[in-house]
């Protein structure tokens, strides 16, 4: 068992080469080999949100505070608030992120390789849903 407080946890500004706006990272559990799950909290200011990208093994998100927004490349798009969970399927272009008017936090669990970064930020039509 591996215990850490709310206060230990290594809250780190997440890259600027893979989000627009800020955001910061929080590990919550770090695998030893990647046959592991990697379980990170994610706080995303106003406005701020990831690149698309995708996950070999797929991610699970958890939200827990705020409001958030997820999309993927075919055309689906949904909000997220605290306690709702949304499954990205393996290999499926995506991106998350706060609402433009409110900030949002996420436990997001990945297994398999490592994200897959594009260098497209979600532009602000892609944002808005335009
Ligand atoms: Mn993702």
């Amino acid at each position: 068992m591996h215990f850490t407080s709310t206060d230990l946890i290594k809250w780190a500004p997440a890259p600027e080469a893979q989000f627009t706006g800020r955001a910061w990272f929080g590990p919550m559990a770090e695998p030893d080999d990647s046959s592991e799950a990697v379980v990170l909290g994610v706080v995303f200011e106003p406005n701020a949100r990831t690149n698309w990208h995708s996950h070999p093994g797929g991610q699970v998100l958890y939200c827990v505070s705020g409001y958030g927004l997820v999309a993927n490349d075919g055309g689906e798009r949904t909000a997220m608030t605290a306690g709702d969970t949304v499954q990205i399927p393996p290999g499926e272009l995506h991106w998350h992120g706060a609402a433009f008017d409110a900030p949002m936090t996420h436990l997001s669990i990945t297994v398999g390789d490592p994200t897959e970064w594009t260098d497209r930020q979600v532009t602000d039509d892609e944002y808005r849903g335009a």
